[in-house]
């Protein structure tokens, strides 16, 4: 209730599924300007509350600070079921509109290389501190005004919008989510960030979204992953048909799984080096996959050419 007199509400400035968002600034500096995005606090929870445990984890994403990673000032609720976070500013696109904008934006790989290694420094950060997103993809990536990458919108807070609201495959897509969620593994780790981070590695060279099931459900999902990547299989993931929604699949159906030489021709743009990374991303079994730790070590980031400078970023005219 304190909270939210520190602000002063302006105009909204845009409203997605399940949020509504608005420009804000600061009572005590009004120069100040933050973004408050409101969710939309579905009936599902409205009638179970938000819970502790749900608030304790949106409180410790406030003490997640990186350059990389939109800062969440803070959080307030109005009335008792509604959520509010107030998040940095951020008002020059996602990265999603860059790559879309094929006519007027032009980028290459060294841009490709900038933009990676940020989103790469973010998931690093997140997973050293026990954070998974879990929805990582283009439009959830948040461009500032200095070119620099902001990881956005953390699964975390979609979960109190309205989880079983049925949406169209555009918004909450699955495009971005590793096999071992469609297999239902009961673990989970931070090896699902970083197959996503792949897609978004994959859709930035190509401009086109690298998985697209349509529509997105887990059986498209899972087929799409099989002939594009490789069908899961004991050989290449054991274990893999002891998991709870594993479907079997006839030998002569087993699509390989892609070649070395195969990623350096499809992405030819980043070199082998980096097709090298790519491969290493989309490892299907996820203990095979390389952890946020290995990216940020391969050597793609030292190899030519180097990164692009932030003020030599493509942007949003
Ligand atoms: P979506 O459902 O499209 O992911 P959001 O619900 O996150 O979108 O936000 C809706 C719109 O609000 C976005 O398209 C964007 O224009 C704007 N927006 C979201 N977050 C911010 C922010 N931190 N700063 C400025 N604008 C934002």
């Amino acid at each position: 209730q304190q909270e939210r007199q520190k602000y002063v509400k302006g105009k909204k400035l845009g409203s997605g599924q399940y949020a509504d968002v608005f420009s804000a600034h600061l009572v005590s500096d009004p120069s100040k300007l933050v973004a408050i995005k409101k969710i939309k606090v579905g009936p599902e929870v409205a009638e179970w509350g938000i819970s502790h445990d749900s608030l304790r984890e949106i409180k410790f994403l406030q003490e997640l600070s990186h350059p990389n990673i939109i800062r969440l000032h803070s959080v307030f609720s109005t009335k008792s079921q509604n959520l509010n976070l107030v998040l940095e500013h951020l008002p020059q696109g996602d990265l999603l509109k860059l790559i879309q904008d094929v006519e007027n934006i032009h980028y290459g790989p060294s841009d490709i290389k900038a933009w990676m290694a940020m989103l790469s420094r973010a998931v690093w950060f997140c997973h050293e501190n026990f954070v998974l997103h879990r929805d990582i993809k283009p439009n959830n990536l948040l461009i500032a005004a200095n070119g620099e990458i902001k990881l956005a919108d953390f699964g975390l807070a979609r979960s109190f919008a309205d989880p079983y609201a049925h949406m169209t495959y555009n918004t909450i897509t699955k495009w971005y989510r590793p096999p071992e969620l469609y297999y239902q593994a009961s673990f989970y780790s931070g090896a699902v960030d970083v197959w996503s981070v792949g897609c978004v590695f994959a859709e930035l060279v190509q401009r086109k979204v690298f998985l697209p099931a349509m529509p997105d459900t887990d059986i498209n999902m899972i087929g799409i992953i099989s002939s594009t990547i490789g069908t899961p299989t004991e050989d290449n993931w054991p274990g893999v048909s002891k998991l709870r929604g594993y479907v079997p699949v006839e030998k002569k159906d087993v699509t390989p799984v892609k070649r070395k030489d195969q990623w350096e021709a499809e992405f030819r743009a980043v070199g082998p080096v980096g097709a090298d990374l790519l491969m290493k991303m989309f490892a299907l079994d996820p203990r095979k996959r390389l952890t946020a730790r290995q990216i940020l070590e391969h050597e793609w980031w030292t190899t030519d050419p180097k990164p692009s400078r932030l003020e030599d970023l493509p942007r949003k005219g």
